[in-house]
């Protein structure tokens, strides 16, 4: 249906990503890493919400070390998020992770870095450059080891996307340029288990700068809005930018970043996915907005429902309409559906009539339905 984007595949541990590969959903915990029982348990959650790959920050050694005894008690692959020490880096190599999020531009020395490279290839785990907004290097400084202090770093007052003049360098060009700099660091070490994020707050900067690097590289690309903010916001704010870019064909696997539970992030992922038709994974909720015709509480059943479907594998759509005018109709390519009538309910599959039920029985009456399909 999408005109995916090829590119060349990584293994995070068992889970492919990139090429043809199914889009993957990923989380990171929001415990402390040295805190192994937290954050196993908040791991152990997040498999049962679905999340694929799961990232740990490592701050110091102290969390490097936890991560043997975290990776023992999951069965997802664990990425080390690491910023700036190589000693981390190698730490959580020999700890068997699965995968690294690293800027190797940020260790500096390149014997460091060449040292991470190595031990990386020799277990084949992959390495993901995440390039931020928030921490790009200074302007005209890109690969230069002594800059300017970070607040002077210039990069406030270059031009967001769709605010430029002609041949004006823009936030765009910078967050690009420091990704190819940063894949030129790994690709000069011949090392190409490369994954790579671009992201920003801005939905616009996020897009443009996704496409531009994903028509001139060929690694698997990790989609992100960063900071996006609370459940709801965040949310309409990472599907809109997701969204644009896999809609493109463009994004191998994507993290929502969302200031709530950690698996929030998940459930909101697979909805960006879902509702692209990219991944099929539990029920599908079709529920109609109320209005002056409806004859049951559509908005009460419809959270009710939503609800108790959580639990619920089968990729089956569901739908909820408040009247027998329009639902049936309406939500007619639903496998089960219920419409409100006076004082009852009518069940349907694939908008024909199945049962009809009195309204207080509805509920447990459509759960029956989708226990059956
Ligand atoms: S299905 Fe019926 S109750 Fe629901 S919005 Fe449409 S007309 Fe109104």
């Amino acid at each position: 249906m999408y005109n995916r984007r090829i590119t060349k595949p990584v293994y995070v541990g068992p889970v492919k990503v990139g090429g043809d590969a199914p889009i993957t959903v990923q989380s990171m915990t929001k415990t402390d890493t040295r805190d192994v029982e937290s954050t196993v348990a908040q791991i152990k959650g997040l498999e049962e919400a679905g999340c694929e790959i799961i990232r740990c920050a490592v701050p110091d050694m102290e969390a490097a070390k936890a991560l043997p005894d975290i990776k023992r008690g999951i069965s997802i692959p664990l990425v080390a998020d690491i910023h700036f020490h190589y000693q981390l880096a190698l730490e959580a190599i020999k700890g068997g992770v699965d995968c690294l999020r690293l800027n190797p531009g940020n260790i500096r020395d390149p014997e460091r870095v060449k040292q991470v490279v190595a031990a990386a290839k020799e277990r084949s785990i992959p390495i993901r450059i995440g390039v931020n907004f928030g921490s790009l290097p200074p302007v005209g400084s890109i690969g230069k080891t002594h800059t300017q202090h970070r607040l002077a770093d210039g990069v406030n007052l270059l031009p967001k996307a769709g605010q430029h003049g002609d041949g004006q360098y823009t936030v765009v060009d910078h967050m690009v340029d420091t990704a190819l700099w940063e894949i030129g660091i790994l690709e000069a070490l011949d090392f190409d288990l490369i994954k790579i994020s671009l992201k920003a707050f801005d939905v616009q900067t996020t897009v443009e700068a996704y496409r531009r690097l994903a028509q001139l590289v060929p690694y698997p690309l990790h989609l992100g809005i960063t900071e996006s903010g609370t459940a709801r916001s965040g949310s309409i704010r990472s599907a809109i930018g997701l969204g644009i870019l896999l809609y493109e064909g463009i994004g191998d696997t994507i993290r929502v970043s969302l200031s709530d539970d950690p698996r929030e992030e998940v459930s909101a992922g697979f909805d960006i996915l879902k509702s692209l038709n990219l991944r099929q994974k539990g029920t599908v909720l079709v529920a109609c907005p109320s209005c002056g015709r409806a004859d049951i509480n559509v908005v009460r059943l419809a959270n009710a429902v939503d609800e108790a479907l959580k639990g619920i594998a089968k990729p089956i759509k569901v739908a909820v309409m408040g009247c027998e005018v329009n639902g049936p109709g309406e939500a007619k390519d639903a496998d089960v559906g219920i419409a409100g009538g006076a004082g009852r309910a009518i069940i349907f599959r694939k908008g024909q009539k199945v049962r009809v039920v009195p309204e207080a029985e509805m509920l447990t009456a459509l759960l029956e339905e989708v226990q059956k399909v």
